[in-house]
């Protein structure tokens, strides 16, 4: 089995149950199978073929679900980008990705003139139109970007017939993502049909999922965790998927009010926004399940989330090379906070020294992971997939401890461990502690360089108003912590700076610190 062959398959047996909600239309699975066979047919006329990559520049809007499945059933690879990218990190990847097509929001059109200039191996621009104006601005190409470029309606209306899903093997290239950039430069992590339909099969059976979840789509579509868990989960479990084009605390508590929403998934950020806002916490009452993931959910917020909304939050983890899931909290059992709960079905999880042993329980060493969802390698870089995978485990490069209940904690990221005068602090307990007080409502810790320590704590922290000094922080953690662990230095701003998927971007912070 695969996605495509999954949704076809419910689209036969249940072709009027709701596939996804947006902005107040649902579209039945009837429908949803109909206009990916459609613009599957209308991607073949452009001349794609199996293998071939295509490229979206797309937002939450049903397009991209669309062009998601249209590409897979006809065996091409898709490029999930961030449309919010900079027109230099896009070309990267249109280049590395080895792009022949790009499909994009028509607010991206000067993209596909300047694109038509230095990016010549990219052959079709498939624009979405999202706005009244875009028909004028499609008419206001130049000659050159016009010969190329047609509209996702235009593609739609010239292929009644459809097609049928090619054959693809399960070890073909389904998607190519491009890790978030939280460290080190973009690699196209390849997802093969195996990787994406085993994580979305098993992420699905693990959090109960069935054709009645609701599941609120807000996290970016093109990001891996929203992929799996709020696009394919629901769709391979014949559930609806309930599509937000942006995060708006506001709007999320009415969709999920109007729409009875079953489920929720975001970023612990998500989390910290939904609780502040001053809105009905029983708009939340259909919901049966909060799951967080892409970052540690401080404890703090789990707390609170879960005391005004009356759920259960279950913090789980991934990567982008593990299609993304490898743990969850179970629903079945003991729910444990501040863990990433236990190894989802058919992965295994493992703890290592630099050797590559398992350590003891309790003791902190490389979290390594081993599954059918463990990614092919990254495209065209052969070094960066031998380090990554080794022996059919993926090293995630993140610090994490067992219990003895086989529950897992993520400790930290390597990198970001901050060695002061010799001692060994872990950013993630800093800020655990920083966040139980009650004006802090995000805090951040990197280490910087300090003459004498070697390195120092440096903390930055957004405060809910001005009523707490830094001085009054640092005796709350100094009351909290061993000295070592104490932030040397705090700074207060009014945001930290975030990927495009709600993570605390550490590197950004370090190079604020770096410049200091
Ligand atoms: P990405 O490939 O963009 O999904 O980033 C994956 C990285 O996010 C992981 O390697 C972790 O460092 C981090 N991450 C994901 N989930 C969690 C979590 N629950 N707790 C801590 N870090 C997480």
């Amino acid at each position: 089995m695969n996605l495509v062959e999954c949704v076809r398959q419910t689209a036969l047996e249940q072709p009027e149950k709701h596939a996804y909600h947006f902005l107040g239309r649902d579209a039945t699975y009837g429908e949803f199978e109909q206009t990916v066979s459609r613009f599957a047919a209308g991607l073949r006329q452009l001349g794609l073929e199996k293998g071939d990559h295509v490229a979206f520049l797309l937002g939450n809007t049903p397009h991209f679900l669309i062009s998601l499945y249209a590409t897979m059933r006809i065996g091409a690879t898709a490029i999930p980008v961030n449309p919010m990218y900079t027109q230099d990190e896009i070309a990267y990847i249109l280049q590395n990705g080895d792009v022949k097509t790009v499909i994009a929001l028509d607010l991206l059109l000067p993209l596909v003139e300047a694109g038509v200039k230095v990016l010549p191996q990219v052959e079709n621009y498939i624009i979405c139109e999202t706005s009244e104006e875009a028909d004028v601005k499609l008419n206001a190409l130049s000659n050159g970007a016009k010969e190329k470029t047609k509209s996702f309606t235009q593609i739609l209306a010239s292929n009644a017939e459809g097609v049928d899903p090619v054959k693809v093997d399960e070890e073909d290239v389904a998607i190519i993502l491009y890790t978030s950039g939280t460290t080190g430069y973009p690699k196209g992590a390849m997802l093969t049909h195996r990787n994406l339909y085993s994580n979305a099969r098993d992420v699905g059976e693990y959090l109960g999922m069935t054709p009645d979840d609701r599941v609120i789509a807000t996290l970016p579509v093109f990001h891996v965790f929203a992929l799996t868990v709020v696009v394919n989960a629901p769709l391979l479990q014949g559930a609806t998927v309930l599509l937000a084009p942006r995060f708006s605390p506001g709007e999320i508590y009415e969709l999920a009010g109007n729409q009875k929403a079953t489920v929720f998934a975001g970023v612990p950020t998500m989390y910290n926004f939904l609780y502040q806002y001053d809105g009905d916490a029983a708009q939340f009452s259909s919901l049966r399940l909060a799951v967080s993931g892409g970052a540690p959910l401080p404890i703090q917020v789990l707390e609170d989330f879960e005391e005004k909304f009356k759920v259960k939050v279950s913090e789980g983890y991934g990567l982008s090379e593990a299609s993304p899931v490898t743990c969850f909290n179970p629903l079945d059992r003991e729910r444990k906070a501040g863990s990433i709960g236990t190894c989802i079905l058919n992965v295994e999880n493992k703890v290592v020294d630099e050797y590559g042993t398992e350590v003891p329980i309790g003791e902190v060493g490389e979290l390594i992971v081993r599954g059918p969802n463990v990614m092919k390698g990254y495209y065209k870089m052969p070094e960066e997939t031998a380090n990554a995978i080794r022996g059919e485990w993926l090293y995630t490069g993140d610090l994490a401890k067992k219990d003895e209940d086989g529950y897992f904690y993520i400790v930290d990221r390597k990198k970001d461990m901050i060695i002061v005068g010799g001692f060994n602090v872990y950013p993630r307990e800093v800020e655990e502690v920083l966040f139980t007080h009650p004006n802090v409502v995000e805090a951040a810790v990197v280490g910087s360089p300090d003459v004498n320590l070697g390195e120092a704590v440096h903390a930055y922290v957004v405060l809910k108003d001005n009523s707490t000094t830094v001085e009054e922080l640092k005796e709350f953690c100094a009351q909290r912590l061993v000295k070592y662990k104490v932030p040397h230095v705090i700074d207060l701003l009014d945001e930290l700076p975030k990927s495009s998927t709600g993570k605390i971007l550490r590197r950004s912070l370090k190079e604020i610190v770096k410049a200091k």
